[in-house]
């Protein structure tokens, strides 16, 4: 008989940020941990989403027993419904965590297929040789949770997404002790989150937003439209009691936070006082100093409600003079160019807009560890060997060197990558393995196709549906279309395909029509709204779905 060993094999968010998936093997027996997506950087525009590359565990297919999530947030839960076809397992996470995900399968109608199975922490579920405690930590999401992993070689702990928050807004504390007593039994591996080792010092509390909110929501002289994460659901609440406070009564806006707070009300996580709350069709007839709307769209996406709220092309709400917009989040590097062009919309209409930044007290605090709280973790923990995950490859290799320099790892730490494997064997070792395939894949979220996938793969798909770049021409100074739209197109169509190209370009016409100055100024949004409406018109006319890379020229 072989000896047990442990097979740790990162297939996602190791070196980069986002899609984190970790897998665990022994013997005949996987268990995915997280299933998570990326959202696509600038230079791959015309993808939707992207998610890991699960090459390995479809060619293992019949060893994989359950895919186990550790919170709610999309680059930990993500890819389930692209993936959850291929690999037919059970789904295990908390309650908020499992009603995200239900809704994302019932979008994709694959929920009656899905078996999803409710934890909570200090539960424990058995999953062949695997044997895991939730542990409750928290975060910006609520219903958090890190894994102790009983292996037939040792314990293994997966701490999630976490910072330590002496006084969460639900008082449920992070588990400290738990942890402490994994490190007392000993644990031989720990995997842990590096996405802010950057910074020195502890993570403020959640809590700690409060005081400004209070100053600001007291000081707005007309209706205060506030965005942050929809699945920020400490910080809604807060608003939410801050605004009660204030004697304002709160709308939402935005399918993501109209959901999320759905969801988290019904499950009793959100507390919304009775007759606090304004309808969606009443909020713009509402006295607006009276009135706090929350929006989504943080991050300017080109057809969040924020991103239309800064244009004035909301159907729910206006903008004006001295309303108050406050923007409760981390400018996503790579984001910035049009966060700040949405705040300039919104400052041209002399509305008073507050981001992160400045000396003040903050409006938006981290929901993962610093410096500090990192050291304490692994005080607390002490594992035989380290793996930092959750961070691009500066970031793992600065949590390896703040382990190296607390000096509570007895063996060994690893940086490890996307796709390189580590085994445990059962003589307390640990060795690097030949990588197994690991990548992205670009995802249509339209379909559950994958359109391209730019990195690792060969280009078949964009053989068969092909390229299609519609070229505009904006005149500058009225924002007009002066010549009718160009369409080249590679692989996408015969020579008889003109009548289709004919139609697309009135959809193209049709599209910058109905849009605004602001809008039509607006390269990014003016882009991605020819680029959903020309997906829908192709995709409807010839069943296929080509990448559209709308192209606009200035003249
Ligand atoms: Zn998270
Ligand atoms: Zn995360």
């Amino acid at each position: 008989m072989s000896k047990p060993s442990l097979w740790a094999i990162p297939l996602g968010g190791l070196g980069e940020f986002g899609m984190n998936m970790l897998a665990l093997r022994s013997g005949d027996d996987i268990i995915v941990i997280d299933a998570g997506l990326m959202f696509p950087e600038q230079e791959l525009l015309g993808v939707d989403i992207v998610i890991p590359d699960i090459t390995y565990l479809k060619q293992n297919k019949r060893m994989v027993r359950a895919i186990v999530l550790t919170h709610a947030h999309e680059d930990h839960i993500g890819a389930v419904p692209y993936i959850l076809g291929d690999l037919e397992v059970p789904l295990f996470g908390t309650e908020f965590t499992l009603a995200l995900v239900r809704k994302k399968l019932e979008e994709h109608a694959l929920l009656d297929k899905a078996k999803l199975i409710e934890i909570a922490p200090g539960q424990t579920s058995t999953i062949g040789p695997f044997q895991i405690e939730y542990l409750h930590v928290t975060h910006s999401t609520i219903d958090c949770v890190a894994l102790a992993i009983r292996t037939p070689v040792g314990i293994i702990i997966h701490t999630g997404d976490y910072k330590i928050d002496p006084t969460p807004v639900d008082s449920r504390p992070f588990d400290l002790h738990a942890f402490a007593r994994y490190g007392q039994e000993g644990v031989l591996a720990l995997f842990s989150d590096s996405t802010n080792v950057e910074r020195p010092g502890f993570t403020p509390s959640e809590r700690a937003v409060v005081v400004r909110l209070e100053e600001l929501f007291r000081a707005a002289p007309e209706k205060i439209v506030f965005s942050c994460f929809s699945s920020s659901i400490h910080r809604i609440q807060q608003v939410i009691n801050i605004a009660c406070d204030a004697g304002r009564k709160v709308g939402f806006v935005g399918r993501s936070m109209v959901d999320n707070i759905e969801i988290a009300h019904g499950l009793d996580k959100l507390h919304i006082p009775d007759g606090s709350v304004v309808r969606p069709q009443d909020i713009r007839s509402f006295d607006p100093k009276r009135l706090v709307v929350l929006a989504s769209g943080t991050q300017a996406e080109p057809m969040s409600a924020l991103s239309r709220i800064s244009v004035d092309n909301h159907r729910l709400l206006s903008i004006h003079e001295n309303d108050t917009v406050i923007l409760s989040a981390r400018i996503i590097p790579g984001n910035e160019k049009a966060i700040f062009r949405m705040i300039d919309h919104l400052f041209r209409r002399h509305v008073l807009v507050y981001y992160e930044g400045g000396r003040s007290a903050p409006i938006h605090v981290s929901g993962h560890a610093s410096q500090e709280e990192m050291k304490i973790l692994l005080q607390l923990v002490r594992p035989k060997y380290f793996i930092p995950l959750h961070g691009e490859y500066r970031q793992l290799f600065q949590h390896a060197a703040l382990a190296e320099q607390v000096g509570a790892v007895s063996g060994q730490i690893f940086l490890l990558e996307s796709g390189q494997p580590l085994e445990f064997t059962a003589d307390g070792l640990a060795h690097r393995r030949d990588p197994v395939p690991a990548g992205r894949v670009m995802v249509d979220s339209g379909s559950l196709e994958e359109v391209e996938d730019v990195v690792i793969r060969d280009r078949r798909h964009l053989s068969e549906d092909g390229v299609v770049v519609p070229i505009i021409a904006i005149d500058k100074h009225t924002g007009r279309i002066e010549v009718s739209p160009e369409i080249v197109t590679r692989g996408f169509l015969s020579d008889d395909g003109q009548e289709i190209l004919g139609k697309a370009r009135e959809v193209i016409l049709k599209t910058v029509e109905s849009s605004t100055a602001e809008e039509k100024m607006d390269w990014s949004v003016i882009k991605e709204k020819i680029r959903v409406d020309l997906k829908r018109f192709l995709n409807k006319q010839t069943a296929k779905r080509p990448l559209i890379l709308p192209v606009i020229l200035e003249i």
